[in-house]
């Protein structure tokens, strides 16, 4: 079954008018670092974390300035705290130096930053057409649904996506796969029997020919 882009995207954006980043940020600073702290934590707790953070240093060159032990410790509610840390710090000093990136490219090669943060940031900065944001909701809905088929490797996701998604529509159509992944068809136990997109979904489809096996 190949998924129905139009009638699956129009039903996700009837359903979820407002998309946005979930990530709290006022500047390009803020959500570069709030988002190279959310690998592997929720977005709620980083924006937490982010309120001390940003209060202690502000910008980048305070940042860039900072005690590597200090920011351990603020950024420790994260996870992963010693390796955020010092990529957070390297990369506010690039920021100093050489200021906000403006290509996909620019962003990829600050510390800590792949390919999803790099188009979460051309997308919410710049709203650039194709912005494919591969994080583990659009993975999962994207093998669910069919856009994809038994992969959970990002850039395969992010190349299958961008070929079937307008480029204007990519970052609109991300943000509405993670409202849904999170409302819907989360990880475990996903309410399929109450999915505005059962008739429309690859493995619930399955369960007709009984090869019903749901994907996590
Ligand atoms: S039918 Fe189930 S698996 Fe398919 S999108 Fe809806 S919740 Fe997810």
């Amino acid at each position: 079954m190949k998924p129905d882009y139009q009638a699956i995207s129009s039903r996700l954006f009837a359903a979820y008018p407002v998309l946005k980043c979930a990530l709290h940020f006022r500047n390009p600073y803020e959500l570069l670092v709030a988002s190279r702290l959310s690998a592997q934590c929720t977005d709620k707790r980083v924006n937490i974390v982010c309120e001390d953070l940003f209060a202690r240093w502000p910008d980048a060159p305070s940042l860039a300035r900072a005690d590597l032990a200090e920011v351990e410790n603020v950024v420790r509610p994260c996870g992963l705290f010693r390796m955020k840390a010092r990529d957070i710090v390297a990369m506010a000093a690039v920021l100093e130096k050489e200021g906000i990136p403006e290509t996909l490219e620019g962003f990829l090669a600050l510390p800590g930053v792949g390919r999803k943060i790099a188009n979460l940031l051309m997308g919410e900065l710049y709203d650039a057409p194709g912005s494919v944001v591969a994080d583990t909701h659009c993975i999962r809905l994207s093998n669910r649904l069919g856009f994809v088929t038994d992969t959970k490797d990002p850039v395969k996701v992010e190349f299958a996506l961008r070929k079937v998604v307008p480029p204007e529509e990519c970052m609109k159509f991300c943000h509405a796969l993670v409202h849904h992944g999170r409302e819907c068809c989360m990880a475990r136990n996903p309410n399929c029997e109450g999915c505005f997109l059962k008739d429309l979904c690859k493995e619930y489809q399955q369960k007709e020919d009984g090869s019903w096996n749901i994907s996590k």
